[in-house]
């Protein structure tokens, strides 16, 4: 019987492991490396989610995209490694400015996705544009002497029954326009 018992205990204690191994994992997939922050894979997860929601409780959604401003240049004048401070510098002052509920990730380069949920255009564009004025405040001559970041922003908070295809699109074609309005800009 205590056989028995010892080899109890230790499946037992394998399966916990195994059971952390594969949370741990989870956790990662979810995550971009560099920033730290979730992943396209988990905002695609948590803005299907809300945008059914949203529309069930007709209640309001917003999505902002955000794209560094002339990161090429950044990366060609100031090295790639310069670059990836950039990224990660501008990480940590969005995650400063947003709040429990919303949901921030790295989409792509240099490419950033905020979720606010109960929130309106409007209402997002505070918050948004506090975000791009923390950008450009920041000392970045504390990385690289001469150095300057600015990011743009598009917002919509269009709810349609397509799985939030027409709110991605719409801030996309926002944010495309503020890049043609001359950049540093949150267009809504
Ligand atoms: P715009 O103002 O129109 O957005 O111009 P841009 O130069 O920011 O846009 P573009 O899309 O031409 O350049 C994005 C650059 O971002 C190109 C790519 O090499 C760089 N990039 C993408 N991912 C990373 C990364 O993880 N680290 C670094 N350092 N650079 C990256
Ligand atoms: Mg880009
Ligand atoms: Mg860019």
């Amino acid at each position: 019987a205590q056989e028995l018992n010892n080899t109890y205990a230790e499946l037992k204690a394998s399966n916990e492991t195994i059971r952390a191994q594969a949370e741990a994992m989870q956790e990662l997939s979810l995550r971009d490396e560099l920033t730290g922050l979730h992943n396209r894979r988990y905002f695609n997860q948590q803005f299907r989610l809300m945008h059914h929601q949203a529309i069930r409780y007709q209640d309001s959604l917003a999505l902002a995209l955000g794209d560094i401003d002339n990161f090429k240049q950044i990366n060609d004048r100031f090295s790639h490694h310069i670059g990836d401070a950039v990224l990660k510098q501008v990480a940590v002052l969005m995650q400063k400015e947003i709040r429990e509920a919303d949901v921030l990730a790295r989409y792509g380069g240099e490419e950033f996705v905020i979720l606010m949920a109960h929130t309106d255009k409007r209402q997002a564009e505070g918050l948004i544009d506090r975000i791009r004025a923390k950008v450009e405040a920041w000392p970045w001559h504390q990385l690289a002497s001469e150095l300057h970041v600015t990011i743009s922003f598009g917002i919509s908070d269009k709810l349609d029954s397509d799985l939030g295809h027409s709110m991605l699109v719409e801030a996309d074609n926002r944010l495309y326009q503020a890049k043609d309005l001359g950049r540093n800009r949150v267009c809504v």
